[in-house]
């Protein structure tokens, strides 16, 4: 027997519907491209989504295909975000820290029809607009007057120009909430970037799951600043989280150095913010060097990468800012699992309230995960053994865009698919996941694994280290040995031998790292993350030809 409920599809437009209705008044700041801070609020957004949805199917875009963007975190991008998923087509934030090569493969590969963007990628739109197949329409995101005078970009359409052309009486029209809503490509470190195609309804109810308490706990009482790009796996979720909760959204723009961040921080009371471990690298580094306070931050989300310790530490403990450290993936729209303590911990003392945050953290309801051993069968919640994880979930892919790659997925007794994350963790009795690496960045000494992270970690902790890597270098003897790539902090003095020293009681004596190379700075990817595998080209051979 059925249930007697309405149906209603859970499509993104509605959560626009409901921020006018519900919080038409909420401001949304942005520190734009000219500048300038520009203050709107959610029913400027509405009105400004609905126009901007009118001129797009004026541009010929048809539901289901793909609109493509190339800009910063900022209100325009917020309303393209609403516009197009809202009318049915498919929103596909492209990353503009990309080598332009990959700009046009991926363009090509999802075949987009028209492209926005901020003025800030002028020079990448000109290298690439000849080149790619599909796009016939480009969009500046400025006003008329800050248009450039002249552009190699033919019929250059103007953001401001299509908005006033058009009005706000518009219905967001009802369709199958299994319909695609938004693509993003996973940055591709091996072989070509693969597209991760979201629908309305996984979008809705990841929505649902990451606004919670014991995720990322958004509320209208909170002032968010994502500092995690619009660009990156929807930032996060937190545009439609936002939205859903009717939170003041502060959007820096270009600026994200830590004198910029910081500034925009403290005038508009941010509570809540979002992004990688290096970003709040330069915050910290400026807050620190000017002795500053943050008078309203209260939590910040940090994932991506593991966040070392010492960085909670400082947050939490010189500036009252709470730490969520959170795992995620393109693939999981992102958000899987969050470390926030439960009631049986709050007794605990700091270091063993530390030691549980410190973890990846336990997942979000809707999030099913497993680790399990080279023979696939699942490993216990011990907080010892370590395996593959694997996931599953309603905002967990099930195949690449174009079915690139094949099936991605495998099966269980029952015959259901899990998604294999590439990530190695344990999982404690509590549910809380510890990643230990990557599987590709994982050392292999002698048959036995070290976990790359720890050894990041400790190295992290030092006070005289700006950022640590810590990759697989060969070794005669034992294949693969641990390998330090380190940046020293500003005007510090180490050397080798103290830091070495420093892992003396920190680690397993067979852990520490064999060697430390100190560098000017460590390459990162187009999402703020270390590229290990730059660094094994690199360095892979250091200890062999130390002999
Ligand atoms: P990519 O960088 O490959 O495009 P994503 O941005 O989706 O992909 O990153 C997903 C990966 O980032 C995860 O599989 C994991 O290795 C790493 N990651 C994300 N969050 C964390 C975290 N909190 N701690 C450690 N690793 C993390």
């Amino acid at each position: 027997m059925n249930g007697l409920m309405m149906q209603q599809p859970l499509l993104i437009s509605s959560l626009l519907v409901h921020a006018e209705r519900h919080h038409g008044d909420q401001e949304i700041v942005s520190r734009r491209v000219e500048g300038d801070i520009h203050r709107c609020t959610y029913r400027d957004l509405a009105s400004r989504s609905r126009r901007m949805a009118k001129a797009i199917a004026a541009l010929g875009v048809k539901p289901g295909e793909r609109v493509a963007t190339l800009a910063w975190n900022g209100y325009r991008h917020m309303e393209l975000y609403y516009a197009v998923s809202g009318s049915g087509g498919v929103l596909h934030t492209l990353n503009p820290r990309l080598h332009p090569d990959q700009v046009v493969y991926i363009a090509d590969h999802a075949e987009d029809q028209v492209l926005f963007f901020d003025m800030t990628f002028l020079p990448l739109v000109e290298a690439v607009a000849g080149r790619v197949k599909t796009i016939k329409k480009f969009v500046a995101m400025t006003d008329r007057a800050h248009m450039p005078k002249e552009s190699k970009i033919v019929g250059l359409l103007c953001f401001e120009d299509l908005v006033d052309a058009n009005d706000d009486h518009f219905e967001w029209p009802t369709f199958d909430e299994n319909q695609a809503s938004s693509l993003c490509y996973t940055s591709g470190t091996t072989g070509n970037p693969k597209g991760v195609l979201y629908s309305h309804r996984s979008t809705l109810l990841h929505t649902f799951a990451i606004a919670l308490p014991d995720a990322l706990n958004v509320s209208a009482r909170d002032t968010i600043l994502p500092v995690v790009p619009m660009f990156h796996v929807n930032a996060w979720g937190l545009p439609y989280a936002a939205c859903m909760m009717g939170a003041k959204l502060v959007f820096p723009g270009p600026g994200l150095d830590g004198k910029s961040l910081y500034e925009l921080f403290e005038t508009e009371r941010v509570t809540v913010s979002a992004g990688v471990p290096t970003v709040w690298q330069g915050l910290l580094g400026y807050v620190e060097a000017g002795g500053l306070k943050f008078s309203t931050m209260r939590r910040t989300v940090i994932g991506g990468s593991a966040c070392p310790p010492a960085m909670m530490t400082a947050f939490q403990q010189r500036y009252d800012v709470q730490v969520i450290h959170a795992w995620g993936m393109t693939e999981m729209s992102p958000v899987g699992t969050a470390a926030i303590l439960k009631g049986k911990h709050l007794d605990l003392s700091p270091e063993e309230r530390m030691a549980v945050q410190a973890t990846q953290g336990r997942a979000v309801y809707g999030v099913d995960m497993k680790i399990v051993g080279e023979d696939g069968a699942a490993l216990p919640w011990d907080g010892k053994v370590s395996g593959e994880l694997l996931v599953r979930g309603p905002w967990i892919i099930q195949t690449y865009f174009k079915g690139e790659g094949g099936d991605p997925l495998v099966k269980d007794d029952q015959g259901r698919g899990w998604f294999p994350t590439g990530d190695v963790a344990t999982i404690d009795p509590d549910g809380y996941m510890h990643i230990t690496d990557r599987s590709k960045d994982v050392i292999k000494s002698g048959g036995e694994w070290i976990g790359s992270i720890d050894l990041e970690n400790i190295a992290m902790a030092h006070p005289a280290v700006a950022m640590a890597a810590c990759i697989a270098a060969l070794h005669a003897k034992w294949d693969e040995r641990p390998l330090l790539i380190v940046v020293k902090k500003h005007g510090a003095e180490l050397t080798r031998d103290e830091l070495i020293k420093f892992f003396e009681g920190r680690i397993a004596k067979w852990w520490t790292p064999d060697d430390v190379v100190f560098v000017d700075a460590i390459p990162l990817g187009a999402t703020g993350k270390m590229l290990k595998n730059r660094l094994r080209d690199q360095y892979g051979k250091h200890l062999l030809a130390q002999g």
